[in-house]
């Protein structure tokens, strides 16, 4: 049994942090969390001192397996050559280094050659450190969508991509693609319900399924008891989604008063990834761009900061989600500052990592929030996250489940 005392402890249930905090974990679990809570007769205690306790952080929206530097030409070339093994190595890289960022737990939304599902397998079995992973395989979606890698003449490789790549057309086939999704150990489903940035042939906002073909993909997904997540910039295919009853909408981008709107009424989540259209956008570091994606991405970060403060004042639900794999993996916690420039509170903002996160995701009586009975994830910060929101960029102490990845600054 472990008592973790702390100068401030912010539980995720509330706008303030308490003093003197105190996390009680045993058995993987939290045993009793609060301020000044007691510690049991024959606990260790570990006292961190000055800085902030906080529940495990949830990043709803990751690519582990992917990664992108300033030139998309170059990476395109590089993942053409590298095999499946290259991928997968490096894929490990990319989890510790979310891990070690305090994201204890991650919704990986599409991957490749089921790399997710090895890395989540072997971070759940303890071989490698990151953090816990629900994955969806591969995103579903049109023959020259977002999903089918559009611009690539794959046919010419003798590998048109269908059903076991995602790429299907029609309700029944869409079925069977959750089916195989699912089968190959998918724990959501990701639909490209509109064109994409990072894609060559499509337009960013055009629909890219039918309303037959996404109300067969989220019944089929909720039948099997997944959640289901749409890509979606452009505002036809949002609403289509939205009318199927999907769980969240990725991106946004270019969502109306009537499509937030929309939202509200369903309950339906906003993962905003504003850091995504950071760096896509090349504001961050200046990216090199075929001409036809440097403008998609000019196109959907000019919309999309006025959406999200529309989303905002709307009262739609909004989840923690970054697209890591556009920005580097690690540095998921620059959302929070760009959520809190955009409008959000700092204490919601950090609240969208963690309870609402997690009833995304389906579990919410499991993590999101420092509560006893649930997994003791558990991370900290130096001084005051709700004086300072960017403290969340410097995360000095990582527990999941019980187990300590990161004490004072220095990884396991
Ligand atoms: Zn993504």
């Amino acid at each position: 049994m472990l008592a973790i005392k702390a100068a401030r402890l912010f539980d995720g249930r509330s706008d303030h942090w308490v003093r003197d905090g105190v996390v009680v974990v045993a058995g993987g679990k939290i045993q009793a969390v609060g301020a000044g809570a007691a510690v049991p007769a024959g606990a260790q205690v570990l006292d961190l001192g000055d800085v902030t306790l906080l529940p495990g952080l949830i990043d709803c929206h990751t690519h582990l397996s992917f990664e992108s530097s300033d030139d998309f030409t170059r990476d395109t070339v590089t993942r053409l050559r590298r095999d499946v093994a290259e991928a997968a190595i490096r894929a490990t890289a990319n989890a510790r280094h979310t891990l070690m960022a305090g994201f204890t737990t991650v919704r990986d939304v599409g991957s490749a050659d089921f790399i997710d599902v090895g890395l989540r397998n072997a971070i759940r079995d303890g071989v490698i450190p990151g953090p816990r992973m629900l994955v969806a395989v591969h995103m579903l979606g049109a023959r020259g969508g977002h999903a089918d890698g559009a611009g690539f003449a794959f046919k010419r490789l003798g590998e048109e991509p269908g059903i076991e790549r995602g790429i299907a057309s029609g309700p029944d086939q869409f079925r069977d693609a959750v089916r195989f999704a699912v089968k190959y150990g998918a724990d959501v489903i990701k639909v490209g319900a509109t064109g994409g940035v990072l894609s060559l042939s499509d337009e960013v906002d055009t629909p890219q399924v039918t309303q037959a073909e996404i109300d067969a993909i989220v019944d089929e997904a909720h039948r099997l008891h997944k959640r289901a997540a749409a890509h979606a910039h452009g505002v036809t295919g949002a609403k289509a989604a939205i009318r199927a009853g999907i769980d969240s909408i990725e991106h946004g981008s270019f969502l109306d008063e009537e499509g937030l709107r929309m939202m509200k009424e369903h309950g339906t989540y906003l993962v905003p990834t504003l850091l995504a259209g950071e760096y896509a956008s090349g504001r961050v570091v200046p990216r090199h761009y075929p001409p036809e994606i440097a403008a998609k991405a000019d196109a959907a970060v000019a919309q999309r900061s006025a959406m999200f403060r529309n989303a905002l004042r709307i009262g739609v639900k909004v989840a923690f989600g970054t697209d890591s794999a556009v920005s580097p993996h690690g540095l998921n916690a620059k959302e929070f500052a760009l959520l809190v420039a955009h409008g959000m509170t700092p204490a919601a903002a950090l609240r969208t990592a963690m309870g609402p996160a997690a009833d995304l995701l389906g579990l919410p009586g499991q993590i999101g929030t420092l509560e006893a009975g649930k997994q003791a994830d558990v991370v900290a910060v130096p001084g005051d996250p709700l004086a300072d929101v960017k403290v969340m960029e410097r995360v000095s102490f990582v527990m999941k489940g019980g187990q300590i990845w990161k004490v004072a600054g220095v990884e396991k």
